[in-house]
């Protein structure tokens, strides 16, 4: 398992415990989820999910604001102090949750070449047998991208949540309109699977939502 320019690790977790991750799943390949406890030395992650599933109760749609969290392109579910004073006394909910918790997503991922960024041609220097130049970049060897067997996406603390429904439906855009790699009837199982993930996030994501 390898960090990448696209993992997101901007979920509070420190260097210790990044590192403590990766060697810990350094022989991963493919994909996988998976949430452990991390050994007591290393101290604990801030929680960003509030909800039953980390021991609160439901939180109800007057509690929450829908907002753009980084790059996404959708809106989420979020409990955020610009609703003190105009909605309820959020404050409990605010507070920070610390667990030892950690889930960790991980899997095939295409990436710019770190060596060529992207450009597929490199100056190499002057000294090499083509007496420097540019030539084809010899990480990617000049796609521009390298292909990870095992890339982090993400890795935070709690509980596996699942994927926001808005994620699901673009999920679902993708497969249904631009995948090529499915025949019809492997596209049918896909999104057949899809909805009733799409169905449990919905019902999830109508309690849940992220302190941001
Ligand atoms: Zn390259």
């Amino acid at each position: 398992m390898k960090i990448i320019a696209a993992s997101h690790l901007d979920h509070g977790l420190n260097n210790e415990q990044v590192k403590y991750l990766l060697d810990k799943f350094s022989d991963r390949t493919g994909f996988f989820i998976e949430t452990i406890e991390l050994p007591e030395a290393l101290g604990t992650v801030p929680c960003a999910l509030r909800g039953p599933a980390v021991g609160d109760d439901p939180i109800t749609e007057d509690l929450v604001r829908y907002e753009h969290r980084g790059e996404r392109s959708y809106p989420s579910r979020v409990v955020s102090n610009r609703n003190i004073g105009i909605y309820r006394d959020l404050r409990d909910l605010l507070q920070e949750k610390r667990t030892n918790k950690v889930t960790v997503i991980a899997g095939p991922a295409e990436a710019t070449c770190e060596k060529c960024f992207g450009s597929r041609t490199i100056f190499s220097d002057a000294d090499g047998p083509d007496h420097g130049g540019e030539i084809r970049c010899p990480v990617c060897f000049g796609l521009g991208t390298q292909s990870y067997d095992c890339a982090v996406y993400t890795m935070y603390g709690g509980p596996l949540a699942p994927k926001e429904p808005e994620d699901l439906l673009g999920e679902f855009d993708r497969i249904e309109n631009f995948d090529d790699t499915l025949d019809r009837a492997a596209k049918e199982e896909k999104l057949s699977r899809l909805a009733v993930e799409h169905n449990e996030s919905v019902k999830f994501w109508s309690q849940h939502a992220l302190v941001a």
